[in-house]
């Protein structure tokens, strides 16, 4: 199944490509840890990845697209995907529909994790993850057992950079007004699915579950 997980910054969306992953073996392709992987080794892609990623804004879409369309073009994507926070401009949706066409293929189904703004703040000011493994805790809701160390592998628990002050209103302010208008674009072309995303992630993943069995 080719798949397009929605939602704006704090709605869980990698939490739930955790437990989609478990679920259904198929890659999947977050353009967020990709360009903060680039970041991390100081490549060039990370240099101009990181002028935007500070200050909230999107990577302009050539750069985007450019990187998911050389991820699509692996073997390990012919029977499916996961895409985590792509496309997140009507430019990029265009574009993913255009490539995918020429191989073929196209988007099933594009589930968006709705959350309400005040919730999304108060998340993304409490959200630690991992820096070796990637899990997420919330400090609030879903701390780790010891401060600042993951349960999971030990490894050392950081603050996205973006998750702090201005950066996340600016996020937050781009998801409305770039993004937003894709969930008419996936309405249109009658492939999205709406899920409350306020909740305990575990009633929010079987929700999910529920929409993607129903459609194989
Ligand atoms: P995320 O982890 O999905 O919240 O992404 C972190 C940051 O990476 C975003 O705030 C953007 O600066 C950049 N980014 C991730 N995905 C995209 C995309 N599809 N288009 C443009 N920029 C992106």
């Amino acid at each position: 199944m080719n798949i397009v997980l929605m939602g704006p910054p704090g709605a869980g969306k990698g939490t739930q490509a955790e437990f989609i992953k478990k679920e259904y073996p198929i890659p999947h392709i977050s353009t967020g840890d990709m360009f903060r992987d680039a970041v991390n080794r100081e490549t060039e892609l990370g240099k101009e990845a990181k002028k935007y990623m500070d200050t909230g804004k999107l990577v302009p879409d050539e750069i985007t697209i450019g990187i998911v369309e050389e991820r699509l073009a692996e073997d390990d994507c012919k029977t499916g995907f996961l895409l985590d926070g792509f496309p997140r401009t009507t430019v990029q949706a265009e574009a993913l529909d255009k490539v995918l066409s020429s191989s073929g293929r196209k988007i099933d189904v594009a589930i968006n994790i709705a959350v309400p703004n005040e919730i999304l703040i108060k998340r993304l000011s409490g959200r630690v993850s991992c820096k070796e493994c990637k899990v997420v805790y919330n400090l609030q809701s879903n701390p780790p057992a010891t401060e600042g160390i993951c349960d999971k592998c030990g490894g050392e628990l950081i603050q996205r950079s973006d998750d702090l002050g201005e950066t996340v209103a600016e996020r937050l302010k781009v998801y409305q007004e770039q993004t937003n208008p894709l969930l008419a674009y996936y309405s249109r072309q009658n492939v999205l699915q709406e899920i409350d995303g306020n909740r305990d992630s575990k009633l929010v993943f079987a929700d999910i579950k529920n929409r993607l069995e129903s459609l194989k």
